[in-house]
Protein backbone atom coordinates (compact mmCIF):
# COMPACT_ATOMS: atom_id res chain seq x y z
CA UNK A 1 0.00 0.00 0.00
CA UNK A 2 1.69 3.29 -0.64
CA UNK A 3 1.13 6.09 1.87
CA UNK A 4 -0.57 9.25 -0.21
CA UNK A 5 1.69 12.66 -0.17
CA UNK A 6 -1.51 14.05 2.01
CA UNK A 7 -1.14 11.20 4.51
CA UNK A 8 2.62 11.50 4.91
CA UNK A 9 2.10 15.31 5.50
CA UNK A 10 -0.67 14.88 8.08
CA UNK A 11 1.58 12.27 10.04
CA UNK A 12 5.01 14.84 10.26
CA UNK A 13 2.12 17.25 11.67
CA UNK A 14 1.22 15.04 14.08
CA UNK A 15 4.76 13.73 14.58
CA UNK A 16 5.64 17.81 15.04
CA UNK A 17 3.03 18.28 17.48
CA UNK A 18 4.47 15.54 19.64
CA UNK A 19 7.87 16.41 19.73
CA UNK A 20 6.79 20.08 20.82
CA UNK A 21 4.92 18.64 23.50
CA UNK A 22 7.68 16.99 24.28
CA UNK A 23 9.66 19.54 24.45
CA UNK A 24 11.88 20.54 21.49
CA UNK A 25 11.46 24.26 22.01
CA UNK A 26 11.45 24.46 25.94
CA UNK A 27 14.63 25.04 26.10
CA UNK A 28 16.39 21.52 26.95
CA UNK A 29 18.21 22.05 23.63
CA UNK A 30 19.91 24.80 24.73
CA UNK A 31 20.45 23.41 28.23
CA UNK A 32 21.76 20.21 26.22
CA UNK A 33 24.02 21.70 23.83
CA UNK A 34 25.36 23.78 26.93
CA UNK A 35 26.26 20.33 28.44
CA UNK A 36 28.24 18.98 25.46
CA UNK A 37 30.49 22.50 25.80
CA UNK A 38 28.74 24.53 23.42
CA UNK A 39 29.78 28.12 24.04
CA UNK A 40 26.67 30.29 23.78
CA UNK A 41 27.61 33.68 21.66
CA UNK A 42 25.86 37.00 21.44
CA UNK A 43 24.87 38.87 19.16
CA UNK A 44 28.00 41.87 17.70
CA UNK A 45 27.24 45.17 18.59
CA UNK A 46 27.76 46.05 14.93
CA UNK A 47 27.72 44.32 11.69
CA UNK A 48 31.13 42.41 10.32
CA UNK A 49 31.77 41.18 6.81
CA UNK A 50 35.12 38.63 6.05
CA UNK A 51 35.82 38.27 2.04
CA UNK A 52 38.76 38.77 0.16
CA UNK A 53 39.63 42.07 -1.70
CA UNK A 54 37.70 42.65 -4.26
CA UNK A 55 38.73 46.00 -6.10
CA UNK A 56 35.21 47.11 -6.56
CA UNK A 57 32.79 49.02 -3.80
CA UNK A 58 30.57 46.05 -3.31
CA UNK A 59 31.76 45.19 0.33
CA UNK A 60 31.04 48.76 1.65
CA UNK A 61 27.66 48.72 -0.16
CA UNK A 62 26.80 45.45 1.21
CA UNK A 63 27.95 46.89 4.47
CA UNK A 64 25.32 49.87 4.02
CA UNK A 65 22.57 47.21 2.95
CA UNK A 66 23.07 45.57 6.79
CA UNK A 67 22.94 48.30 8.22
CA UNK A 68 19.65 48.96 6.71
CA UNK A 69 18.51 45.80 7.98
CA UNK A 70 18.93 43.93 4.75
CA UNK A 71 19.57 40.26 4.98
CA UNK A 72 22.52 38.82 5.18
CA UNK A 73 22.57 36.07 2.68
CA UNK A 74 21.54 39.59 0.45
CA UNK A 75 24.55 41.04 1.50
CA UNK A 76 27.14 38.52 0.79
CA UNK A 77 25.73 37.50 -2.80
CA UNK A 78 26.01 41.61 -3.37
CA UNK A 79 29.96 41.29 -3.35
CA UNK A 80 29.99 37.92 -5.14
CA UNK A 81 28.23 39.28 -7.83
CA UNK A 82 30.34 42.30 -8.19
CA UNK A 83 32.92 40.00 -9.28
CA UNK A 84 31.14 37.62 -10.69
CA UNK A 85 30.08 40.21 -13.53
CA UNK A 86 33.63 41.46 -14.02
CA UNK A 87 34.84 39.99 -16.92
CA UNK A 88 38.36 41.00 -15.79
CA UNK A 89 38.14 38.91 -12.48
CA UNK A 90 38.93 35.16 -14.05
CA UNK A 91 38.24 33.15 -11.32
CA UNK A 92 34.47 33.54 -11.16
CA UNK A 93 31.79 34.14 -13.14
CA UNK A 94 31.97 35.64 -16.56
CA UNK A 95 35.65 35.76 -17.45
CA UNK A 96 36.47 32.74 -15.05
CA UNK A 97 39.38 30.51 -16.68
CA UNK A 98 37.41 27.82 -18.35
CA UNK A 99 38.08 23.88 -17.59
CA UNK A 100 40.32 21.61 -20.61
CA UNK A 101 38.03 21.64 -22.93
CA UNK A 102 37.48 25.30 -22.89
CA UNK A 103 34.42 25.66 -21.25
CA UNK A 104 33.64 27.79 -18.08
CA UNK A 105 31.50 25.77 -15.36
CA UNK A 106 31.02 27.30 -12.63
CA UNK A 107 30.65 26.00 -8.74
CA UNK A 108 28.60 27.74 -5.89
CA UNK A 109 27.11 27.49 -2.48
CA UNK A 110 25.16 29.84 0.21
CA UNK A 111 24.03 29.07 3.75
CA UNK A 112 21.12 31.02 5.19
CA UNK A 113 21.52 31.34 9.02
CA UNK A 114 18.57 32.44 9.86
CA UNK A 115 16.47 29.90 8.54
CA UNK A 116 19.33 27.20 8.27
CA UNK A 117 18.82 26.31 4.52
CA UNK A 118 20.82 25.82 2.11
CA UNK A 119 21.78 25.89 -2.06
CA UNK A 120 23.94 24.49 -3.64
CA UNK A 121 25.01 24.64 -7.95
CA UNK A 122 27.76 22.79 -9.45
CA UNK A 123 29.37 22.29 -13.16
CA UNK A 124 26.81 24.93 -14.37
CA UNK A 125 27.61 26.30 -17.81
CA UNK A 126 26.45 30.15 -19.32
CA UNK A 127 24.59 31.32 -16.16
CA UNK A 128 26.76 33.88 -14.58
CA UNK A 129 25.22 34.76 -10.62
CA UNK A 130 25.77 31.17 -9.64
CA UNK A 131 25.52 32.19 -6.09
CA UNK A 132 22.28 33.54 -6.58
CA UNK A 133 21.03 30.13 -8.28
CA UNK A 134 22.05 28.66 -5.41
CA UNK A 135 20.30 30.43 -3.16
CA UNK A 136 17.12 30.12 -5.53
CA UNK A 137 17.73 26.35 -5.44
CA UNK A 138 17.42 26.81 -1.64
CA UNK A 139 14.22 28.97 -1.86
CA UNK A 140 11.95 27.15 -4.51
CA UNK A 141 13.19 23.58 -4.24
CA UNK A 142 12.99 20.93 -1.88
CA UNK A 143 16.73 20.50 -2.92
CA UNK A 144 20.17 21.24 -1.26
CA UNK A 145 22.29 21.04 -4.79
CA UNK A 146 21.54 20.18 -8.15
CA UNK A 147 24.42 20.12 -10.70
CA UNK A 148 25.53 20.06 -14.33
CA UNK A 149 22.73 20.14 -17.25
CA UNK A 150 19.65 20.10 -14.84
CA UNK A 151 21.32 23.32 -13.05
CA UNK A 152 21.05 25.08 -16.61
CA UNK A 153 18.05 24.24 -17.49
CA UNK A 154 16.22 24.83 -13.77
CA UNK A 155 18.18 28.71 -14.28
CA UNK A 156 16.62 29.64 -17.66
CA UNK A 157 12.62 28.06 -15.62
CA UNK A 158 13.46 30.73 -13.09
CA UNK A 159 14.05 33.50 -15.02
CA UNK A 160 18.14 33.29 -15.18
CA UNK A 161 19.28 34.93 -18.54
CA UNK A 162 21.69 32.16 -20.68
CA UNK A 163 24.73 33.67 -21.65
CA UNK A 164 28.22 32.52 -23.28
CA UNK A 165 31.01 32.85 -20.24
CA UNK A 166 33.98 32.43 -22.08
CA UNK A 167 35.47 35.91 -22.76
CA UNK A 168 37.61 36.07 -25.86
CA UNK A 169 40.83 37.34 -23.30
CA UNK A 170 40.00 33.86 -21.24
CA UNK A 171 39.42 31.94 -24.60
CA UNK A 172 42.99 33.25 -25.92
CA UNK A 173 44.63 32.08 -22.19
CA UNK A 174 42.61 28.90 -22.64
CA UNK A 175 44.36 28.46 -26.70
CA UNK A 176 47.70 28.95 -24.80
CA UNK A 177 47.37 26.60 -21.72
CA UNK A 178 46.13 23.80 -24.90
CA UNK A 179 49.43 24.40 -26.69
CA UNK A 180 52.15 24.10 -23.79
CA UNK A 181 50.05 23.79 -20.54
CA UNK A 182 49.74 21.25 -17.68
CA UNK A 183 46.43 19.43 -16.66
CA UNK A 184 45.37 17.46 -14.04
CA UNK A 185 45.45 14.14 -15.25
CA UNK A 186 48.07 11.47 -13.65
CA UNK A 187 48.37 10.59 -10.36
CA UNK A 188 47.33 13.68 -7.48
CA UNK A 189 49.61 14.83 -4.94
CA UNK A 190 48.31 12.79 -2.86
CA UNK A 191 48.77 9.52 -4.38
CA UNK A 192 51.68 7.04 -3.10
CA UNK A 193 52.06 7.19 -7.50
CA UNK A 194 52.51 11.34 -7.20
CA UNK A 195 56.14 12.01 -7.99
CA UNK A 196 57.58 15.59 -7.33
CA UNK A 197 58.81 17.81 -10.40
CA UNK A 198 61.77 17.95 -11.61
CA UNK A 199 63.96 20.12 -9.67
CA UNK A 200 61.80 20.38 -6.66
CA UNK A 201 63.77 20.51 -3.57
CA UNK A 202 64.06 17.67 -0.98
CA UNK A 203 61.67 18.36 2.21
CA UNK A 204 64.70 18.28 4.36
CA UNK A 205 66.05 21.37 2.07
CA UNK A 206 63.03 23.08 1.86
CA UNK A 207 63.59 26.62 1.17
CA UNK A 208 61.48 29.40 1.62
CA UNK A 209 61.07 30.25 -2.16
CA UNK A 210 61.94 28.11 -5.17
CA UNK A 211 65.27 27.03 -5.44
CA UNK A 212 68.14 28.58 -8.33
CA UNK A 213 67.43 25.47 -10.52
CA UNK A 214 63.25 25.99 -10.10
CA UNK A 215 63.52 29.91 -11.16
CA UNK A 216 66.03 28.41 -14.44
CA UNK A 217 63.28 26.31 -15.01
CA UNK A 218 60.44 28.70 -14.79
CA UNK A 219 62.20 31.79 -16.62
CA UNK A 220 62.84 29.15 -19.23
CA UNK A 221 59.17 28.08 -19.72
CA UNK A 222 58.06 32.09 -19.38
CA UNK A 223 60.16 32.58 -22.56
CA UNK A 224 58.71 29.61 -24.37
CA UNK A 225 55.48 30.50 -23.57
CA UNK A 226 56.00 34.36 -24.03
CA UNK A 227 57.45 32.68 -28.10
CA UNK A 228 54.60 30.84 -28.28
CA UNK A 229 51.75 33.30 -27.74
CA UNK A 230 53.69 35.61 -30.18
CA UNK A 231 53.38 33.10 -32.93
CA UNK A 232 50.30 32.40 -31.70
CA UNK A 233 48.85 36.29 -32.66
CA UNK A 234 48.22 36.28 -28.63
CA UNK A 235 48.48 40.73 -28.68
CA UNK A 236 51.10 41.96 -26.52
CA UNK A 237 48.24 43.72 -24.26
CA UNK A 238 47.37 40.09 -23.45
CA UNK A 239 50.38 38.60 -23.63
CA UNK A 240 51.74 38.59 -20.27
CA UNK A 241 48.75 37.91 -18.73
CA UNK A 242 48.21 35.00 -20.37
CA UNK A 243 51.48 33.15 -19.91
CA UNK A 244 50.82 34.03 -16.12
CA UNK A 245 47.75 32.44 -15.82
CA UNK A 246 48.83 29.17 -17.90
CA UNK A 247 52.01 28.78 -15.42
CA UNK A 248 50.07 30.62 -12.56
CA UNK A 249 46.25 30.27 -13.07
CA UNK A 250 43.90 32.48 -10.83
CA UNK A 251 42.97 30.78 -8.22
CA UNK A 252 40.62 33.52 -6.41
CA UNK A 253 36.61 32.29 -5.51
CA UNK A 254 35.05 34.63 -3.16
CA UNK A 255 33.64 33.47 -0.38
CA UNK A 256 32.08 36.49 2.00
CA UNK A 257 30.70 35.66 5.79
CA UNK A 258 28.74 38.48 7.01
CA UNK A 259 26.86 38.65 10.56
CA UNK A 260 24.49 41.85 10.79
CA UNK A 261 23.90 43.42 14.57
CA UNK A 262 20.66 40.81 15.48
CA UNK A 263 23.62 38.18 15.14
CA UNK A 264 22.00 36.25 12.24
CA UNK A 265 24.44 35.43 9.80
CA UNK A 266 24.94 34.20 5.84
CA UNK A 267 27.56 32.43 4.20
CA UNK A 268 28.25 32.69 0.34
CA UNK A 269 30.90 31.05 -1.87
CA UNK A 270 31.61 31.33 -6.26
CA UNK A 271 33.95 30.13 -8.90
CA UNK A 272 35.06 29.27 -12.08
CA UNK A 273 37.06 26.75 -9.77
CA UNK A 274 40.35 25.62 -10.85
CA UNK A 275 41.61 26.55 -14.46
CA UNK A 276 41.58 23.74 -17.13
CA UNK A 277 40.30 21.40 -14.88
CA UNK A 278 38.98 18.28 -15.93
CA UNK A 279 34.98 18.91 -17.79
CA UNK A 280 32.42 17.74 -14.43
CA UNK A 281 34.92 18.55 -11.87
CA UNK A 282 33.31 19.95 -8.55
CA UNK A 283 35.67 21.99 -5.98
CA UNK A 284 35.18 22.46 -2.83
CA UNK A 285 32.93 25.34 -2.98
CA UNK A 286 30.02 23.97 -4.40
CA UNK A 287 29.96 21.48 -1.02
CA UNK A 288 28.15 22.77 2.09
CA UNK A 289 30.87 22.38 4.75
CA UNK A 290 33.83 22.50 2.60
CA UNK A 291 33.79 26.07 0.89
CA UNK A 292 30.97 27.28 2.61
CA UNK A 293 29.31 26.73 6.06
CA UNK A 294 26.88 28.49 8.65
CA UNK A 295 25.68 27.90 11.66
CA UNK A 296 23.36 30.37 13.08
CA UNK A 297 24.51 29.67 16.75
CA UNK A 298 28.68 29.70 16.00
CA UNK A 299 29.18 31.52 13.08
CA UNK A 300 30.21 31.55 9.22
CA UNK A 301 33.42 30.29 7.47
CA UNK A 302 34.36 30.11 3.59
CA UNK A 303 37.44 28.59 1.71
CA UNK A 304 39.39 29.76 -1.00
CA UNK A 305 42.71 27.65 -2.61
CA UNK A 306 42.96 24.10 -2.98
CA UNK A 307 39.22 22.50 -3.32
CA UNK A 308 40.50 18.92 -3.05
CA UNK A 309 42.34 19.56 0.32
CA UNK A 310 39.40 21.32 1.28
CA UNK A 311 36.93 18.88 0.93
CA UNK A 312 38.70 15.76 2.69
CA UNK A 313 39.08 17.98 6.11
CA UNK A 314 35.16 19.46 5.86
CA UNK A 315 37.49 22.33 6.20
CA UNK A 316 34.56 24.91 6.90
CA UNK A 317 32.64 22.82 8.94
CA UNK A 318 35.54 21.43 10.82
CA UNK A 319 35.55 25.43 11.60
CA UNK A 320 32.40 25.95 12.83
CA UNK A 321 32.66 23.06 15.01
CA UNK A 322 35.90 24.35 16.67
CA UNK A 323 34.04 27.75 17.47
CA UNK A 324 30.89 25.93 18.87
CA UNK A 325 32.97 24.49 21.69
CA UNK A 326 34.81 27.82 22.40
CA UNK A 327 37.93 28.03 19.73
CA UNK A 328 38.75 31.68 18.81
CA UNK A 329 38.51 32.04 15.23
CA UNK A 330 42.26 31.70 14.38
CA UNK A 331 42.68 28.88 16.21
CA UNK A 332 39.65 27.04 14.64
CA UNK A 333 41.17 28.24 11.43
CA UNK A 334 44.40 27.39 12.35
CA UNK A 335 43.20 23.49 12.97
CA UNK A 336 41.60 23.49 9.59
CA UNK A 337 45.39 23.96 8.42
CA UNK A 338 46.92 21.45 10.54
CA UNK A 339 44.35 18.95 9.72
CA UNK A 340 45.59 19.78 6.14
CA UNK A 341 49.06 18.98 7.24
CA UNK A 342 48.18 16.18 8.61
CA UNK A 343 46.37 14.48 6.27
CA UNK A 344 49.75 14.61 3.95
CA UNK A 345 51.99 13.26 7.57
CA UNK A 346 53.19 16.97 7.22
CA UNK A 347 55.14 16.08 3.73
CA UNK A 348 56.69 19.10 3.13
CA UNK A 349 57.88 18.01 -0.86
CA UNK A 350 53.54 17.86 -1.32
CA UNK A 351 52.44 20.41 0.88
CA UNK A 352 54.54 23.20 -0.66
CA UNK A 353 51.80 23.16 -4.21
CA UNK A 354 48.61 23.50 -1.69
CA UNK A 355 46.95 26.64 -0.92
CA UNK A 356 44.68 27.65 0.87
CA UNK A 357 42.70 30.26 2.65
CA UNK A 358 39.57 30.47 5.09
CA UNK A 359 38.05 33.36 6.64
CA UNK A 360 35.63 33.33 9.83
CA UNK A 361 33.39 35.52 11.35
CA UNK A 362 32.06 34.13 15.02
CA UNK A 363 28.34 35.10 15.85
CA UNK A 364 30.05 37.39 18.49
CA UNK A 365 31.67 39.33 15.49
CA UNK A 366 35.08 37.92 16.30
CA UNK A 367 37.02 37.21 13.23
CA UNK A 368 39.93 35.54 11.12
CA UNK A 369 41.79 35.28 7.95
CA UNK A 370 44.00 32.07 8.13
CA UNK A 371 46.36 30.86 5.53
CA UNK A 372 48.21 27.88 4.92
CA UNK A 373 51.63 29.85 3.47
CA UNK A 374 52.46 33.14 4.51
CA UNK A 375 53.05 35.31 0.74
CA UNK A 376 51.71 34.56 -2.48
CA UNK A 377 54.08 33.92 -5.52
CA UNK A 378 55.06 37.34 -5.69
CA UNK A 379 56.03 37.71 -1.86
CA UNK A 380 53.47 39.62 -0.57
CA UNK A 381 51.73 38.88 2.49
CA UNK A 382 48.19 36.36 1.94
CA UNK A 383 45.26 38.90 2.90
CA UNK A 384 41.56 38.70 3.64
CA UNK A 385 39.16 42.04 4.02
CA UNK A 386 37.22 42.59 6.80
CA UNK A 387 34.58 45.32 7.40
CA UNK A 388 32.82 46.14 10.87
CA UNK A 389 32.49 50.06 10.62
CA UNK A 390 35.54 50.68 8.84
CA UNK A 391 36.52 48.46 5.85
CA UNK A 392 40.09 47.40 6.09
CA UNK A 393 42.69 44.55 4.56
CA UNK A 394 44.58 42.55 6.79
CA UNK A 395 47.27 40.12 6.50
CA UNK A 396 46.59 36.63 7.60
CA UNK A 397 47.50 34.66 10.25
CA UNK A 398 49.48 31.41 8.22
CA UNK A 399 50.93 28.07 9.33
CA UNK A 400 53.84 28.11 7.72
CA UNK A 401 56.32 30.29 6.35
CA UNK A 402 56.87 30.83 2.57
CA UNK A 403 55.21 30.19 -0.81
CA UNK A 404 53.11 27.56 -2.43
CA UNK A 405 54.58 26.65 -5.69
CA UNK A 406 52.23 25.68 -8.43
CA UNK A 407 52.49 22.88 -10.26
CA UNK A 408 51.59 24.06 -13.32
CA UNK A 409 54.67 26.70 -13.50
CA UNK A 410 57.32 23.90 -14.06
N1 LIG B 1 38.59 26.48 -4.24
C1 LIG B 1 38.37 26.60 -5.65
C2 LIG B 1 38.19 25.23 -6.24
O1 LIG B 1 38.88 24.32 -5.84
C3 LIG B 1 39.47 27.28 -6.39
C4 LIG B 1 40.06 28.51 -5.77
O2 LIG B 1 39.66 28.96 -4.72
O3 LIG B 1 40.95 29.06 -6.41
O4 LIG B 1 37.42 25.10 -7.16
Amino acid sequence: MTTSRREFLSAGALLAVGMGSAGLSDGRVEAQDKERGAVEYKAPARPVIVTRVTGDNTIAEAYAMLEKGADTLDAALHIGQGREDDPNDHSVGLGGLPNEDGVVQLDACVMHGPTRQAGSVAALENICHAALLAKTVMEKTGHVMIVGEGVEKFAIAEGFQKENLLTDDARKMWLLWKEHGKGWWGPGIDSPEWKPPAGAPKAELMPRHPTREQMAMVTERMRDLYALADRMGIEPRLRREAVMQVMWPTTGTIHVSAVNAKGEMSGATTTSGLAWKIPGRVGDSAIIGAGCYTDQNVGSAGATGSGEENIKVAGAHTIVEQMRVGASPKDAGMEALRRIAANYNHDMTRLRYIDMIYYIVRRDGAYAGVSLWSTDEWGKRKNFVVHDGTQRTEDCDYLFEGTPQNLHSI
